[in-house]
């Protein structure tokens, strides 16, 4: 197995997330058992991978402002409960003793389960020193630049240092796999947002769950520019606080001049005893997703032998059980889970003929 990594590793996404298993806002069905799989994986997965990653059990607070989230929210945590999620709806003095830092009079109250939280940085690290020992050829710093591609199969996987032919090629590219996948002549339409994040200075312990809050997909999914707070106080001490979300066509890494003061700002009007915290770093990533919000994963139609694997959205609790299905499709073996609903064909290229002119 080789891996082609264009930049360092982690150096998309997944290297800049808040490091969330998240379950709370989890999909109904069967999407929600592989989130409940995959969180039951990660509990052993440290051992599995043999090295630390900072795994815990960390409670998420859903935070509540408006009375049409409410109700949503409650139906939510009933399925939670009946999936067998420890999971409570918390009025405002519930909200008050959890987290006592909190300025809470404008929410109505919270949504709370417990989830998982880690270091994705060391996560990252883990999967490549376990695919190390096992044999795997890991290069950064070698983009793919293009496929050949013969008889609707690749035969090639274009790099600087020349050629690479494989029985399989898998694209999972974060928000780059649109772009990636055209130049093998496939197709799916990722979109992506910019997000940028921040974290602190190491504190002593001051906050006891992940924190975000009820409309932040509505938030960062439809507004061009938002700031949707969600923070957690890491095994480190610091506060790690995302995002400030802005739509872009072009994927970069640039912090912009309005994103770290207003996700300062939203944080210290949720937690104002933090105003004299420092902050130590900040970044940015692009985080894709598809219009319809589902992951795309599955052999790329028209293309025999390329898999694609993409825009995962809940993609920590998903890992350990998604990875593994996508290596037995790879391999030609029996897949463990259905991955039927993730087909990338859902999504069949433009009709050139219906393409205005330009
Ligand atoms: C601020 C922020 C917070 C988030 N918080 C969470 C969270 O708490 N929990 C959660 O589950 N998700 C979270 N997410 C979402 C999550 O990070 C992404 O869904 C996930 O990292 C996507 O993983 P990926 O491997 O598809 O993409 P990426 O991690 O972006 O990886 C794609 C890789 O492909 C490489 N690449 C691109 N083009 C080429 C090429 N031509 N050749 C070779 N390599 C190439 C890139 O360099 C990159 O390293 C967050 C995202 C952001 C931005």
């Amino acid at each position: 197995m080789l891996l082609l990594e264009a930049g360092s590793l982690g150096g998309g996404a997944s290297g800049a997330c808040a490091g969330r298993a998240q379950i709370c806002e989890g999909p109904r069905g069967a999407h929600m058992d592989l989130v409940l799989a995959g969180l039951a994986r990660l509990e052993a997965l440290e051992a599995e991978l043999d090295a630390p990653f900072e795994w815990r059990r960390l409670g998420n607070l859903v935070l509540i402002e408006h009375e049409r989230h409410w109700q949503p929210w409650v139906e939510q945590i009933a399925y939670l409960q009946q999936r067998g999620v420890m999971a409570a709806m918390l009025d405002p003095a519930d909200l008050a003793a959890a987290e006592p830092l909190l300025r809470g009079d404008r929410f109505r109250g919270a949504a709370w389960c417990l989830e998982g939280h880690l270091n994705p940085l060391k996560l990252i690290r883990a999967y490549a020193v376990a695919a190390r020992r096992l044999g795997a050829r890991l290069r950064p710093h070698t983009p793919a630049t293009g496929f050949q591609v013969t008889g609707g199969r690749v035969t090639g996987v274009k790099t600087a240092a020349g050629l690479l032919s494989a029985g399989a090629v898998l694209v999972t590219a974060g928000a780059w796999t649109g772009d990636l996948l055209a130049a093998a002549g496939g197709h799916l339409p990722v979109q992506f947002t910019h997000a940028e994040a921040l974290i602190s200075e190491p504190l002593p312990p001051l906050l006891h769950h992940h924190i975000g809050l009820a409309d932040f997909y509505e938030t960062i999914h439809t507004a061009e520019r938002a700031v949707s707070i969600g923070v957690a106080q890491q095994m480190s001490g610091a506060l790690l606080v995302t995002e400030a979300v802005q739509r872009t066509r072009t994927i970069h890494r640039t912090n912009s001049g309005w994103g770290i003061p207003a996700l300062a700002r939203d944080l210290l009007t949720l937690f104002p005893a933090l105003a004299q915290a420092r902050l130590l770093r900040a970044w940015a990533a692009s985080s894709p997703f598809l219009p319809d919000e589902l992951p795309a994963i599955g052999w790329a139609p028209g293309l025999d032998n390329l898999f694609v694997a993409a825009c995962f959205l809940l993609t920590i609790p998903t890992l350990p059980v998604l990875s593994e299905a996508i290596a037995a499709a790879l391999l030609s073996q029996p897949c463990p889970v259905d991955l039927s609903a993730f087909h990338p064909a859902r999504f069949p290229p433009p009709d050139p003929a219906r393409s205005p002119a330009c």
